[in-house]
């Protein structure tokens, strides 16, 4: 889950990492009692969680009320990435001396936290990672989240020469570390992390994603959720305690448990398929789930036909099929329907579809052949 700037910096002021005074406003009158209060300049930023905000116009330092007035207007009206800009940060500018780069991330491919660093930070930190590799220092974790010192001093020596600077950097970075954790975080990212004029290391941006699987523990951040920038499909599935991730393809697929609903994918690709969904209707019976699974799903124009694969343990294959009739008696399938069941209750189920005239499978290689071929009939 992505939080907004604003929010993001109150985790920053929490954990102590220096930040420019400022707040939030919806309207020119807001932004301009702000900036009465800070002082000018200020600068302006647009709330969006897009990246990029100052190459496309959404970051202005402004040094009066008219050109606060102005720019302000200018903003609010941008579409960025898509999306409206509903609010504006109004913040003390901070005389910028040098850019630099902090973040923690995750990196998948080795299964470990890294901290990632540059002397070369601010808005092409992408296009560095690109032509000077070089520039940008890793360091990994190793598995640890033990907040020791010594290693955040070894980051800030090769980003500062200055002692001073070495030793404020090494208390912030380890600030962040211990944010990152706490809040379980899979991105904690300043950039720029800033020398500002009185030499003195500041945060002017920071962006935070908080791991989904992550929010139970977290109920304050949690609520920060901008549900305008979550699939309302997607929202609706969680709702009603499906898992559900929509993805490019044309083979709709309802599947029971995570681990058959990823193998179910894999295979349809391997048959030359592609999945449009992941969906675990999960281990219950529960047939008005196969109902919902089937309402979300057929939303999506691109689908040609819904695989339903279902291995049954504690899932019975006659809910299943109690859910699919049900299903099919209230809404008009516009796509071919294929499914596949096999275990507990197999055999009851397979009657109750066949009477109803639906053919079954009981081998998954059939059913996901089956399903590829009519999605790219
Ligand atoms: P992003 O483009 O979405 O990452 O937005 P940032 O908040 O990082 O702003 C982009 C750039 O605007 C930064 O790299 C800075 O160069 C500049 N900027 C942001 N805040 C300030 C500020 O307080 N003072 C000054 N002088 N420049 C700023
Ligand atoms: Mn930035």
């Amino acid at each position: 889950m992505k939080i907004h700037e604003y929010q993001a910096r109150d985790l920053l002021a929490q954990y102590g990492i220096p930040i420019a005074e400022g707040g939030v406003a919806q309207s020119p009158q807001e932004a301009l009692s702000l900036a009465k209060k800070l002082g000018f300049p200020v600068v302006l930023k647009a709330q969006v969680l897009v990246g990029g905000r100052g190459k496309a116009g959404g970051v202005k330092v402004v040094a009066d009320e008219a050109d606060l007035v102005n720019q302000f207007n200018r903003i609010k009206n941008l579409t960025m990435g898509g999306y409206t800009v509903e609010r504006l940060l109004v913040a003390r500018a901070i005389d910028i001396r040098k850019e630099y780069y902090v973040a923690l991330t995750v990196d998948n491919i080795k299964g470990d936290v890294v901290i990632i660093a540059s002397g070369e930070g601010g808005v092409d930190i992408e296009e560095t990672a690109k032509t000077n590799p070089e520039k940008i220092l890793k360091f990994y974790m190793h598995g640890e989240k033990i907040l020791d010192e010594r290693r955040w001093a070894l980051v800030a020596a090769q980003l500062f020469a200055d002692t001073r600077l070495q030793m404020s950097a090494t208390v912030m970075i380890g600030k962040l570390v211990k944010l990152f954790f706490e809040k379980d975080c899979t991105l904690a990212e300043i950039n720029p992390f800033v020398v500002n004029g009185e030499g003195n290391l500041m945060a002017a941006d920071v962006k935070v994603i908080i791991d989904d699987n992550g929010l139970f523990r977290q109920p304050e951040l949690s609520q920060r959720r901008d549900l305008k920038y979550d699939d309302p499909d997607e929202l609706e599935a969680k709702d009603k305690g499906l898992s559900f991730v929509k993805l490019e393809g044309n083979v709709g697929c309802i599947v029971n448990g995570a681990g058959l609903a990823m193998g179910t994918m894999d295979a349809v690709n391997l048959m030359g398929g592609t999945p449009a969904n992941f969906l675990d209707v999960g281990g219950s019976s529960n047939p008005e789930k196969v109902l919902n699974a089937l309402k979300i799903i057929l939303r999506n124009p691109s689908i040609k036909v819904v695989l339903i694969n279902i291995f049954g343990g504690i899932t019975r294959c006659d809910d299943i099929a109690s859910g699919i009739l049900t299903a099919l008696a209230q809404i008009k399938m516009t796509v071919p329907l294929v499914i596949r069941l096999t275990g507990t209750n197999e055999a009851v189920a397979k009657e109750m579809l066949n009477k109803a005239g639906l053919t079954t499978f009981s081998s998954m290689r059939q059913a996901v052949v089956e399903a590829v071929k009519l999605a790219n009939k």
